[in-house]
């Protein structure tokens, strides 16, 4: 007997029991009800994962359910919001529970973490499986980290190792082979990023600009640059590069990979120079690196340069799915 969407929602989306104070009203009703609260702004993403796009249709579900949810959550780090809630709408070509249940446990052990609650959603039915799924954060007002307040002088910076997650799709195509004792640690970068939250909360009221690294690196300090009227000189000797990746890759490849390699979900963010000591003194305390790649420059555009000062040129910035 086929299982209804509502019974679905029921077992697996409702069952789920994490009550915040401020959804008055959760899963079961036409809305949600929900008291924001009054002192912040509320910052909202969504994104969607499409099987056989961002996902291998096979891919193990609970590394699925976790990468939705955090994709997103790293949205929220990027712009320094504290996460709230999550709204889920679902297209499925069939009711698979396992592939639900697995899905589920992967989605909600990152909620439970980051303290968010699923308040909502949709089942549909459809040709292939599609996930979209929205976040919701709050910020006090003026310390959002937009993308748009970098300034000449600024330092650039970056978190963890931006990379991996690039050097684990390669090699899923067969394009790269990931160093023996390394392919565990590669392939949890691209399946299960973890979402900067702490350090973008940490980063209010340090960084003048911010965002999260979805389509490589050199791509997405593009979008820093743009939207800040400026240019940047990044040093690709500075490049924090994971054993792993170089370990797996000779150094050009990998610094390639470095700056143009997707999916890292890393934060890429600017730091005025009076606020230096403050950034290291947070960064010490972080789970994760924090490297200094760069300056930003009242010239604009992006330029990569080598030890001893000569220009590096790319040939891809980074993915674009039109491109
Ligand atoms: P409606 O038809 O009024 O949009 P639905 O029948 O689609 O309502 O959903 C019933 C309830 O279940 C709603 O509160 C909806 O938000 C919730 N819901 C549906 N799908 C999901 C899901 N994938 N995750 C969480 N909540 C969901
Ligand atoms: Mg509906």
């Amino acid at each position: 007997m086929p299982v209804s969407e509502f019974s679905l929602i029921e077992r697996y989306f409702a069952a789920h029991r994490f009550q915040r104070l401020d959804v008055a009203l959760g899963i079961g009703d036409d809305c949600a009800l929900l008291l924001p609260p009054a002192d912040q702004q509320l910052a909202i993403t969504v994104d969607t994962l499409v099987a056989g796009v961002h996902f291998f249709a096979d891919a193990d579900p609970e590394s699925v359910g976790h990468k939705a949810l955090a994709v997103n959550l790293s949205d929220l780090a990027a712009m320094g919001a504290t996460p709230a809630w999550a709204t889920l709408a679902l297209t499925l070509p069939q009711a698979d529970e396992p592939w639900l249940a697995a899905f589920c446990r992967g989605l909600f052990a990152l909620a439970d973490r980051y303290g968010v609650q699923l308040i909502g959603g949709d089942v549909t039915h459809g040709p292939t499986i599609v996930i979209t799924l929205q976040v919701h954060g709050f910020v006090p007002p003026g310390l959002a980290l937009r993308r748009d307040g970098a300034k000449p002088g600024d330092g650039l910076y970056v978190t963890g190792t931006p990379g991996d997650a690039g050097l684990a799709l390669a090699a899923t195509f067969g394009k790269a082979s990931v160093a023996e004792g390394h392919a565990g640690s590669i392939r949890a970068r691209l399946e299960r990023p973890e979402p900067r939250i702490a350090e973008g909360l940490a980063l209010r009221g340090i960084a003048s600009a911010a965002i999260d690294i979805s389509d490589g690196l050199a791509q997405d300090l593009g979008h820093i640059l743009e939207r800040s009227r400026v240019g940047a000189r990044l040093e690709v000797e500075r490049l924090p590069l994971s054993p792993a990746l170089a370990a797996s890759l000779d150094r050009k490849a990998a610094v390639m990979t470095a700056l143009t390699g997707g999916d890292d979900y890393e934060l890429c963010f600017a730091v005025p120079p009076e606020r230096t000591l403050q950034l290291e003194s947070s960064a010490a305390g972080w789970e994760c690196r924090c490297t200094r790649i760069g300056v930003v420059t009242a010239e604009p555009g992006l330029r990569l340069v080598r030890a001893d000062g000569s220009a590096l040129h790319l040939e891809q910035r980074g993915y674009d799915h039109f491109g």
